[in-house]
């Protein structure tokens, strides 16, 4: 079969073609280490009697050579697949280059495969889960927000958002967001949504590591609205405060509730989150207790150094309100002693940011710890400096 052709064959090829066959570009074509970020791949989702999920020629396609980007969909299909043959077919990779290939294509065929996966287990629930409230799953502005949060975002600039919002201690922002219709109606949805999971005993997935009960909006149906919320509401005012972080590129979320009280969660240790830009809205109901304590926004580097004074908030949450903040801004919840408290969190995420971190050596401008140690360097060699010179003034005096 032509499809067989090993990758070392292929600097016999042509091309061009006559009979129909593909014909697959030269050797010297090398996958890339790092995928093209910019590139849109093609879907492959139409070819059925694939060896390998459509997703990962998708993927995969991100990492083939600049030069081969632009070509047929076919001729790319056959030099990916090819790729995937011969290394599923051959036990030994010794050489380095086709380790470092290999690590590639594993990670790229997990990730696809990861992606599946909660592809289809979405698609398990929305088509099952019968919603209470079809309006909660379209953004319409006026019946999510209270109308002075919408007027301050639509104005947008940094004077309208500070016209609704306090900030207790840089870097911390609260406002009222939510209307309490909606918060009502989420709360009753969650509920909803958990007695399903309940009675159908679907095995869901919860919203991370520290919570053990919640759930994931995004799962059962709310991604597209969340979506808008960030885009429409969340990311105007994020470019303002946190431009640092990716604020004004804020491209993904997170979007998932936290149940506590004594019979759920009761407290969340200090931590930070996986976003760029957390926004944290208390939906209610009854609660006392469960109070934000916010120590200080650090860098992975210095995420357990010290807590300076000034950086010491305790926040008490109050329903409708929001509370906005860097995704590495360290907090944690104190216990909710009586009653049962319900937060909307949406982790909003920039892939530009995450993309560009990696290729950052120098500190970070947004860390604490990090400007403090560079106020230190720079410190020194200000003495140092003055030191040189009274030196050299004190030998040409004498
Ligand atoms: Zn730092």
């Amino acid at each position: 079969m032509a499809l067989e052709a090993s990758i070392d064959r292929r600097n016999h090829a042509q091309s061009a073609t006559t009979n129909g066959a593909v014909v697959l570009p030269p050797a010297s074509y090398r996958l890339r280490l790092n995928p093209s970020s910019e590139h849109k791949p093609d879907s492959y989702d139409d070819l059925h009697q694939l060896e390998f999920t459509p997703l990962l020629f998708s993927s995969l396609e991100r990492y083939l050579p600049p030069t081969m980007l632009s070509m047929s969909r076919d001729v790319k299909f056959q030099y990916m697949r090819d790729i995937l043959m011969k290394y599923s077919r051959d036990g030994e990779r010794t050489r380095e280059k086709d380790v470092l290939l290999w690590q590639v294509i594993c990670a790229t065929i997990q990730s696809a495969v990861s992606v599946q996966r909660h592809k289809e287990y979405r698609q398990r629930i929305i088509s099952n889960y019968q919603p209470l409230h079809r309006e909660l799953f379209t953004m319409h502005a006026p019946s999510v927000l209270v109308p002075a949060f919408v007027k301050a975002v639509r104005d947008n600039t940094e004077a309208s958002f500070r016209s609704i919002m306090a900030e207790p201690i840089p870097g911390i922002y609260t406002f009222e967001m939510l209307q309490p219709r909606f918060c009502e109606m989420l709360l009753s949805e969650v509920e909803n949504f958990e007695r399903w999971v309940h009675d159908t005993r679907f095995r869901i997935m919860r919203p991370n590591t520290m919570n053990k009960f919640g759930a994931v909006l995004d799962d059962f149906g709310l991604e597209t609205m969340l979506d808008k919320l960030m885009n429409d509401f969340i990311r105007p005012i994020s470019k303002v405060f946190f431009p640092e972080v990716g604020g004004s590129t804020l491209d993904s979320h997170h979007g998932f509730v936290v149940e506590y009280g004594m019979d759920r969660d009761v407290e969340l240790g200090f931590h930070v989150d996986d976003s760029e830009v957390t926004l944290n809205v208390c939906l209610g109901r009854e609660f006392s207790g469960g109070e934000l304590f916010f120590r200080g926004v650090r860098c992975d580097k210095h995420v357990n150094t010290e807590t300076q004074s000034e950086e010491i908030l305790d926040y008490s949450h109050v329903p409708g309100y929001a509370v906005l903040h860097r995704g590495r801004h360290r907090h944690g919840a104190r216990a909710t002693t009586s009653g049962s408290r319900v937060n909307l969190l949406v982790w909003c995420r920039s892939s530009v940011f995450r993309e560009l971190k990696k290729y950052q050596k120098e500190c970070s401008s947004w860390c604490a710890e990090c400007q403090r140690e560079k106020k230190e360097r720079q410190c020194i060699s200000i003495a140092a400096t003055k030191q040189e010179l009274l030196k050299r003034i004190g030998n040409t005096s004498s």
